[in-house]
């Protein structure tokens, strides 16, 4: 099925974390459309009650949508080990424990692996636009999922990226997203491989013409 295109000026990031709104931004620059923040509009955070990346990032973009009456894009990630049945996954960030300690969160992994010989393990990221159109249905939702595959590395390495970038290693690839620089990371990574399908599903006929 095609995708909605979206042709409104404005678009709310359903995110509280300036970074993310900061990249999502970046990312949109080449479109005609305003980007404001959660944060910026005084929206609360829904609680992440889902059981998968996609219920998440849905849930987070039509509470935002629905108070702001604005379309909103979500995003939700996280890292799934083969051997652990997909876990962290939706808990990735929770793994970090209140201080969101990605060391303690690595570690954890590491300790789960004990004994295991498969290391393989793939980053996430679920996009999703939802349009808070009125009649029946109230709704409109396109949603995108990007990946990147790799291997899980024991110690870690490099102090670039955030999270568990350190012990995960892309397929193909030598050096850990820890230790590659931003933009190398960023032209395969799995947010950049959810954006990729975002924009040329729902964005590419709004391309502005540098004016
Ligand atoms: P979210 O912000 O609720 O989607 O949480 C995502 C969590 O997944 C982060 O806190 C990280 O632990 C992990 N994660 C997601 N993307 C990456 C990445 O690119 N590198 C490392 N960790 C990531």
């Amino acid at each position: 099925m095609t995708a909605r295109i979206f042709t409104e000026p404005r678009l709310v990031i359903a995110s509280h974390n300036e970074g993310k709104v900061r990249e999502i931004g970046e990312l949109l620059a080449p479109f005609a459309v305003e980007v404001v923040s959660a944060a910026t509009l005084g929206l609360d955070e829904p609680e992440e009650t889902g059981a998968t990346f996609i219920e998440n990032a849905a849930l987070k973009a039509r509470a935002a949508a629905s108070v702001a009456g604005l379309p909103a894009l979500a995003d939700d990630s996280g890292l799934a080990v083969t051997a652990l049945g997909g876990d962290p996954g939706i808990y990735s960030a929770r793994w970090g424990g209140p201080e969101k300690d990605f060391g303690v969160a690595m570690q954890k992994v590491e300790t789960a692996l004990t004994g295991s010989g498969d290391r393989r393990a793939a980053f996430i990221c679920v996009l999703a636009l939802c349009w808070p159109d009125s009649g029946p249905g109230g709704e409109h939702m396109e949603v995108f999922e990007g990946r990147v595959e790799g291997t899980l590395v024991w110690p870690p390495r490099g102090d670039q990226g955030f999270g568990y970038d350190p012990m995960f290693v892309p397929t193909g690839g030598t050096l850990t997203f820890g230790e590659m620089e931003p933009t190398a990371k960023h032209a395969i990574s799995h947010r950049a491989d959810a954006f990729a399908k975002l924009t040329a599903a729902c964005f590419s006929g709004a391309a502005s013409d540098g004016d």
